[in-house]
């Protein structure tokens, strides 16, 4: 699960994103609204937790924006203002939900899990597809009785793949989600990871594998 998190507040951002952290997601942070809503088109995050006032483009002006161009990604609304209009047009522009600062910690991350609860899951960070289970929180696989031990990188690659099974993933969409936009990691990584991932969870066991699409990227299918 990544997370936008747009906040220009230094302190609130830097408690906002250890929460986050902690609680398994993968936070990018933007302190500006311009850099934000670059980042958010890139489509890339499962939600955004949206600032209402900030430097360059305020929050209601990027939601109207990313709705425009179908950027469906769920928002959380922040605002400072506890008056009927602004929750108004926060829920007007398309936002999923708001939150009023100051606002608790366990509010955060409840209105966090009820946007993106989905059928599969079991627990905040636990999926399973038959006898595959991944509990991403503590990087622990497993296939019937074997458990197995993956790095954060490989349990996070696991994960995009386990919410996408049947899709193909391009190599560029998983260096995105995994590494983060923007950073300055080579699509060889993917590769490399795709590797590791392979070797070390036997998916035939589950009657699953990881299949190559030549070209394109990788897609989590039955064997
Ligand atoms: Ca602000």
């Amino acid at each position: 699960m990544r997370i936008l998190l747009v906040e220009d507040e230094t302190r609130l951002a830097e408690a906002l994103e250890q929460i986050l952290k902690h609680a398994g997601y993968i936070v990018d942070l933007a302190d500006d609204g311009a850099i934000g809503l670059d980042m958010a088109e890139t489509g890339i995050y499962d939600v955004i937790i949206l600032d209402r006032m900030l430097p360059n483009m305020e929050g209601v002006d990027i939601l109207k924006r990313l709705r425009k161009a179908q950027i469906k990604t769920p928002v959380i609304f922040l605002t400072a203002k506890d008056t009927i209009p602004n929750r108004v047009e926060g829920l007007d522009a398309g936002a999923d939900d708001y939150l009023i600062k100051p606002f608790s910690k366990d509010e955060l991350l409840a209105r966090l899990r009820a946007l993106v609860r989905r059928p599969e899951l079991q627990a905040d960070n636990e999926l399973r597809i038959g006898a595959l289970y991944l509990d991403s929180s503590s990087c622990m696989a497993a296939i019937g009785d074997e458990k197995i031990k993956l790095s954060l990188t490989e349990a996070q690659l696991l994960e995009l793949l386990m919410r996408n099974k049947g899709r193909v993933l391009t190599k560029e969409l998983i260096l995105d989600k995994i590494w983060g936009f923007g950073k300055d990691v080579e699509i060889s990584n993917v590769e490399l990871y795709i590797f590791y991932l392979r070797k070390k969870v036997p998916l035939e066991k589950a009657g699953l594998a990881i299949h190559t699409v030549r070209g394109i990227g990788y897609s989590l299918k039955e064997a």
